[in-house]
């Protein structure tokens, strides 16, 4: 067992902001990491799988548990489907490669997401008309209260979007995750940049899917590794229908779309946009310019200042359009 003292977390977050753990572990097995909760009974706790979602603003006084099982195998297969555990510390596009070589459908749309496998259930990853809740059979986990191992099925993960169990309670510490994925492969069209893409292409191929949304990705997003930044900032906002009439009388072409039970969904894009904020910078930190919805850091190292500035694009989007954007990005 090994924890260590006042570890730097810049090199563990995607928005490289320095902060300090007062303790940090990195369990390589599940006995390893029950060891390790229940020997620091006391301590407050928070579970970091690559930091992609994830930065700090303040030192963390307690204990970082950052998961470092690996591994990835086969549990059975019939001549329709297979079940594949994968370790939580798996990156998550190595399993989908993984995956889409062999031949195994399901997760083809998810290429390309910045995650550990671990994290994927915690806020329930999706992209492209896909989410990590059609595929996950089975979620794998050790107690943060107790250290005893539990596991959760699918119905019992609770997922929504962009949500689970795991994310509402912080309870948990996923050790591995369980996908049943299918072994044949109908390309079935759910997203239309996406079929864009692979215009020309009668059938296309896992493969040819796969790479398809890696084009369309780099193309969009910013490298993390060029421009630090942590995906989506803000979360796409519900309306009711009230909201959603007084937000069309602002902004007549605001893209409105029905997310059912009298619930619509906007987007948080397109409000930041019109608040003013596209490409616009304060200091070190700005929305990207070719995509209103991504915080980046130009050079800070002090998570405040990205702090500052969402408050700033939430102030901006609140006065004009009386919406409050909640960020979708863990702040610690
Ligand atoms: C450029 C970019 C593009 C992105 N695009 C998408 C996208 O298309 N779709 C999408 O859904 N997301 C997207 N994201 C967000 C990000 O990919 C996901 O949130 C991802 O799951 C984060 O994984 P992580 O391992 O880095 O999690 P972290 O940031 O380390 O953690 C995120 C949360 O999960 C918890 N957690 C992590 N590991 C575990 C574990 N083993 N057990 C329990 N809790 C855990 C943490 O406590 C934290 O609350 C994008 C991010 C970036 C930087």
């Amino acid at each position: 067992m090994t924890v260590k003292d006042n570890v730097q977390l810049q090199p563990y977050n995607s928005f490289h902001t320095k902060a300090l753990a007062k303790l940090f572990c990195e369990p390589q097995s599940v006995e390893e990491l029950s060891e390790i909760v229940r020997a620091f009974p006391d301590e407050k706790k928070l579970v970091l799988g690559s930091g992609f979602n994830s930065f700090f603003t303040k030192e963390f006084d307690g204990l970082v548990i950052k998961p470092a099982i690996r591994g990835m195998h086969l549990l059975w297969e019939t001549d329709q489907f297979v079940e594949i555990e994968a370790g939580a510390a798996e990156d998550w596009d190595q399993f989908v490669a993984y995956c889409v070589e062999q031949g195994y459908a399901g997760i083809e749309n998810l290429s390309l997401i910045p995650s550990s496998v671990g994290a994927s259930p915690v806020q329930n990853i999706g992209a492209y008309g896909t989410e990590a809740k059609d595929v996950i059979t089975k979620v794998k986990t050790v107690s943060l209260q107790t250290g005893d191992y539990h596991e959760f099925s699918n119905a019992e993960c609770q997922f929504g979007y962009r949500d689970s169990i795991f994310k509402q309670t912080g309870d948990y510490v996923i050790t591995s995750v369980v996908f049943r994925l299918e072994k044949s492969f109908q390309y079935k069209e759910k997203y239309i940049d996406l079929s864009r893409e692979l215009e020309g292409i009668p059938t296309p191929t896992l493969t040819q899917v796969r790479e398809a949304i890696i084009r369309i990705r780099n193309r969009k997003l910013p490298d993390h590794r060029i421009l630090p930044n942590a995906g989506s900032f803000f979360k796409n906002p519900f309306l009711t229908e009230e909201e959603k009439d007084q937000l069309q009388q602002k902004l007549p072409d605001v893209p409105i779309y029905n997310a059912g039970e009298g619930q619509f969904k906007t987007s948080a894009a397109f409000l930041i946009d019109k608040a003013g904020y596209k490409g616009k910078r304060h200091g070190m930190v700005g929305t990207y310019t070719h995509h209103s919805l991504i915080i980046v850091n130009y050079g800070t190292e002090n998570g405040q200042e990205i702090v500052d500035f969402m408050h700033k694009v939430q102030q901006e989007v609140q006065k004009q359009f009386d919406i409050l954007l909640e960020p979708e990005v863990r702040i610690y």
